[in-house]
């Protein structure tokens, strides 16, 4: 079965974990733009990040056969800082219209404060200008105040609901986000908040409509297979093979598909690799190492 990861950070990752990710099914992707763990002290490292997002990362994974997609924006912590948030709101339209940007993201809060609320509606707001979906991050801390939040914002901005991915859920916050039209995603993450488990458990409750789910993996301890084992479990635990399906590839595709930017059909079909294929003149391989080809006639 083919699986589409819409939340991880590969920038983060290695070579292994494409390969891995490959093997287990992984066909498709989505990076969104984050908070990179040291704080960033100027605009210009934000274009570099953005600008290696839609280049460098995205020719990375498709030399183990991944599609990479990204959403770009100013994350929700780094919002509250006043060094960044206008120049990093100025770069943001020249990024959004590239075709990989298959959304808004992460936005949403962090601490609550009401400079990311600020943040959060003036980029629900370029969204709209550019058609673009939104992914919501919810925060570690008062998860529940924290969606609700976000709902409410969202309802204000008008933009269509179906259009919006609220991230992180719970089993406190999912029915929240099932009683608005928006979309519910999960981080599957190893030793917390949400697992494989439990996952399970909420899919047996609430169906598999608008759910989606990620493995969230970053330069933290986290776990970049966590889709297949997820999907996995399912299919042990008795949900059908329509019901996986629906959760670990129609929702993602058909949730990003909205930015207009995802060829379905060229999607649906086996990607290839070529190893011999350079990027500005690099290639992921180092000297001697023999390139993978893999190319359909
Ligand atoms: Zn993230």
């Amino acid at each position: 079965m083919k699986m589409f990861d819409p939340h991880i950070h590969m920038t983060s990752r290695t070579t292994d974990d494409y390969q891995a990710m490959a093997a287990a099914g992984v066909a498709a992707l989505v990076e969104p733009a984050f908070w990179l763990g040291q704080p960033r002290t100027h605009v210009g490292t934000f274009e570099d990040y953005f600008a290696s997002l839609v280049g460098w990362e995205r020719f990375r994974a498709s030399q183990f056969g991944i599609r990479h997609y990204c959403t770009l924006a100013l994350n929700p912590k780094e919002a509250n800082d006043p060094r960044l948030v206008e120049g990093v709101l100025e770069l943001l339209p020249r990024y959004l219209d590239k075709e990989s940007v298959v959304a808004v993201g992460e936005v949403g809060y962090d601490d609550m404060t009401a400079e990311e609320d600020q943040v959060f509606a003036r980029q629900v707001e370029l969204a709209k200008t550019h058609q673009l979906p939104v992914l919501v991050h919810t925060p570690h801390r008062d998860k529940k105040k924290g969606t609700e939040r976000s709902l409410a914002l969202v309802k204000e901005s008008g933009i269509a609901e179906e259009r919006v991915l609220i991230d992180h859920n719970t089993e406190e916050t999912l029915p929240l986000v099932l009683a608005t039209g928006c979309w519910a995603a999960h981080s599957i993450y190893p030793h917390t908040k949400m697992d494989e488990q439990r996952m399970v458990a909420l899919v047996k409750r609430y169906g598999p409509e608008r759910i989606l789910v990620n493995s969230a993996a970053d330069w933290g301890v986290s776990d970049p297979l966590k889709v297949p084992k997820t999907a996995a479990l399912m299919r042990e635990q008795g949900l059908d093979e329509a019901a996986v399906a629906t959760i670990v590839w129609q929702n993602p595709v058909a949730f990003f598909a909205q930015s207009g930017k995802i060829d379905v059909a060229e999607l649906e079909r086996a990607s290839e690799v070529d190893q011999r294929q350079l990027f500005q003149g690099n290639s992921v391989l180092r000297g001697g190492q023999a390139p993978l080809v893999n190319r359909r006639s």
